[in-house]
């Protein structure tokens, strides 16, 4: 007798859930959130070390080879992805960017 009250609630709580994709949606978007601000995190690192390192080798790196050869692994890869980030070197500035998409930040010059 009591198993119809339970199969509606049953019923009601996969419908909720079925249309609860906002929610799902909204954690999504926390946790992309998240992701880019590890990945700025490290970005913003690796921007002091290029400077620091720059400043005492009196040099400027320019490829991602020297980049990979300056700083530590865990500076020169996304956290989330892994991948390495890519150093573009324009006339007047130098960007560092996460191939992902996450972050880009401007390496000043001298
Ligand atoms: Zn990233």
């Amino acid at each position: 007798m009591r198993v119809i009250p339970l199969l509606f609630f049953i019923l009601a709580l996969t419908v909720s859930c079925g249309t609860g994709t906002s929610s799902e949606l909204k954690l999504e978007e926390i946790r992309l959130r998240l992701e880019v601000n590890q990945c700025r995190l490290v970005l913003e690192n690796a921007r002091y070390r290029v400077m620091s390192w720059e400043y005492d080798h009196g040099e400027r790196i320019v490829t991602g080879d020297e980049l990979r050869a300056a700083l530590p692994e865990s500076l020169v890869v996304c956290p989330v992805t892994l991948e390495p980030y890519i150093l573009e070197t324009g006339p007047d500035a130098r960007h560092l960017t996460c191939p992902v998409g996450h972050e880009s930040v401007e390496l000043m010059e001298e």
